[in-house]
């Protein structure tokens, strides 16, 4: 292997990886993940060129990034909301579209007060650790049906210190008898099970758990739009993440459920990405 400057490696891998989304970024990840620095350090140390063992590992990860594993698994880590996740295959990789969700939920949440919060489905603990870490003066219950997936966000929890969350294994409402919240979250499985792009690019080697609900996609959401009222208070908001066609179908259970101020907003590319309803009994 000829040695090359970090430079010269992250243009012609970058080069390499033409099938990503995003090839520089990704070089630039698994670069810094192997210098054990952060990505603008890259270019302050461009000319140097990489000791044998690490360059071994660095070309490892890019061989993986070839064969089409995401960047969060080769890694382990992702970032959602600025905080650095603990991920792996078993685990939906956070989105940048779902800070959206966050957003949307949080413009819901006061700062002063102290409201009960359910993250549903909670994989990496991205959306409860993300309200937590913005609202700490409420108490964040995040579930997940996979105790693996919830030890591992226990994990993320513990890394950032985040003690206003509670972590409780729960498939959807089933393990949540008496408890009632201001405020429901959930980012589920929401992809219809024969959708073609459950086996393409970075999808494919997610957990089909955390993204395929049934034949048109929605069966969680309607157990989780069927549950919610049993665990909101009067007032209470429910905010659902779903399919960029989804919308209207997700409004119209809402309203036969019996929510009102139902409102649509949008993912990063201008989709509605999500729905926000109150329950006013
Ligand atoms: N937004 C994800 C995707 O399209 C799906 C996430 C989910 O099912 N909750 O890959």
């Amino acid at each position: 292997m000829p040695s090359s400057t970090i430079t010269e490696l992250l243009r012609s891998s970058a080069l390499k990886l033409q099938e990503s989304d995003s090839p520089r970024l990704d070089v630039e990840i698994l670069l810094a993940r192997t210098l054990g620095c952060d990505r603008a350090a890259i270019y302050t140390r461009g000319a140097e060129t990489l000791p044998d063992g690490i360059r071994g590992q660095f070309d490892q990860h890019l061989q993986q990034r070839l064969g089409g594993e995401p960047v969060a698994y080769i890694t382990g880590e992702r970032e959602f909301w600025s905080l650095a996740l603990k991920v792996n295959n078993g685990i939906l990789i956070p989105r940048p579209d779902t800070e959206c969700l966050v957003a949307a939920a949080l413009a819901h949440i006061p700062v002063r007060e102290s409201l009960r919060i359910a993250d549903l489905g909670t994989g990496s603990g991205a959306i409860a650790l993300a309200i937590a870490s913005e609202r700490p003066r409420c108490h964040i219950v995040a579930t997940d049906i996979d105790a693996a997936t919830l030890a591992t966000a226990e994990h993320n929890r513990d890394r950032h210190d985040l003690d206003n969350v509670e972590l409780i294994a729960s498939d959807w409402f089933t393990n949540l008898g008496g408890y009632v919240f201001h405020v429901i979250i959930s980012n589920p499985p929401y992809i219809p099970d024969a959708d073609p792009h459950l086996d393409q690019g970075d999808v494919r080697f997610e957990p089909r758990l955390a993204l395929a609900g049934g034949a048109d996609g929605l069966d969680m959401i309607r157990t989780i739009i069927d549950g919610a009222p049993d665990h909101l208070c009067p007032g209470g908001y429910l905010f659902l993440e779903h399919g960029f066609d989804q919308g209207d179908t997700v409004k119209a259970l809402l309203r036969q459920r019996g929510f009102s101020s139902i409102e649509c907003f949008d993912d990063l590319a201008g989709h509605h990405r999500g729905t926000g309803a109150q329950w006013q009994p």
